[in-house]
């Protein structure tokens, strides 16, 4: 099976794959560029060159690109949204050149209405694949919400009605966050809940269109709209809930990529996820 985490880049892109190969993962996640930055790092050759050997030789089958934290598409403001097509443009083409299965990011956020900002995050998405279809088309992968405050795209009807404005369908996809979903109302603690979640993606998106998932546990309570992830198994959601997800024939084949804390001091961090990715492919057999 695909599963990981979102691995740490620091000291180089290559830097990530020998994180992930010590948990041991076959998918994995990374910022290629500090995440609270405008600046995208230009493209150099020889780190693309090195992450890209370090890849090949290692057991990572699937790598996904998360934005920097500070692009909006939603934003009621065309300055922010101008600079956010900009920035995510620059990811685009360093998730490229590296070879990435995917760009993932969020929606944003709109102070005037979730209309509006759907309706602009739409528009800017649209923008985006035009602006990279011919020289980077590598797969556009949208984030569910947490959906705390203005924040749009949290629920699968909102990310429907994003969907039905998206011109170029082929290029775009959707990745589902677990806590995401849980703390923004969708409960997932019961075989019975991620049946209903699947059904519903499949009717209102298809559920092809589905290519990653986000395997966070929740430190808040369902409908908290507090974006903060647990350790599988030890939040909210609980290990029935996962286990059912790990199941689902139709997620089974996706790539699992988990973003939950490291537990104890930095070099305990590591040793906690192996522990971690053990319990969770433990769930999956
Ligand atoms: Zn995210
Ligand atoms: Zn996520």
């Amino acid at each position: 099976m695909l599963i990981g985490y979102h691995v740490s880049a620091a000291g180089g892109l290559h830097k990530a794959i020998a994180e992930a190969e010590i948990i041991g993962c076959t998918a994995i996640q990374i910022f290629v560029g500090s995440p609270q930055v405008w600046q995208t790092p230009e493209v150099d050759l020889a780190v693309v060159k090195k992450f890209k050997g370090a890849l090949s030789k290692s057991k990572v089958k699937k790598v996904l690109v998360h934005s920097a934290y500070l692009p909006n598409p939603a934003s009621h403001k065309n300055t922010l949204r101008r600079m956010s097509l900009k920035k995510m443009k620059e990811e685009i083409r360093v998730a490229y050149a590296i070879g990435a299965d995917g760009y993932n990011f969020h929606c944003g956020s709109n102070q005037n209405s979730n209309e509006e900002g759907l309706k602009l995050a739409t528009e800017t998405l649209n923008r985006l694949a035009e602006l990279s279809d011919e020289k980077y088309p590598i797969p556009l992968i949208i984030e569910n919400d947490a959906g705390a405050g203005n924040r749009i795209g949290d629920t699968i009807e909102e990310l429907a009605q994003i969907w039905r404005g998206i011109k170029n369908k082929k290029r775009f996809g959707f990745c589902l966050d677990t806590c995401h979903l849980f703390v923004s109302g969708i409960d997932l603690r019961t075989k019975k809940d991620i049946d209903a979640l699947v059904k519903k993606f499949d009717k209102l998106i298809g559920i092809q269109h589905l290519k990653f998932i986000h395997v966070n546990d929740a430190l808040f309570e369902l409908g908290s709209k507090k974006d903060r992830h647990a350790l599988i198994g030890q939040g909210y959601v609980g290990t029935v809930g996962f286990k059912a997800l790990l199941h689902h024939p139709k997620l089974r084949t996706l790539p699992f990529i988990m973003e939950t804390p490291y537990g104890g001091d930095s070099k305990g961090a590591i040793s906690s996820r192996i522990k971690e990715l053990k319990f969770v492919k433990k769930l999956a057999r």
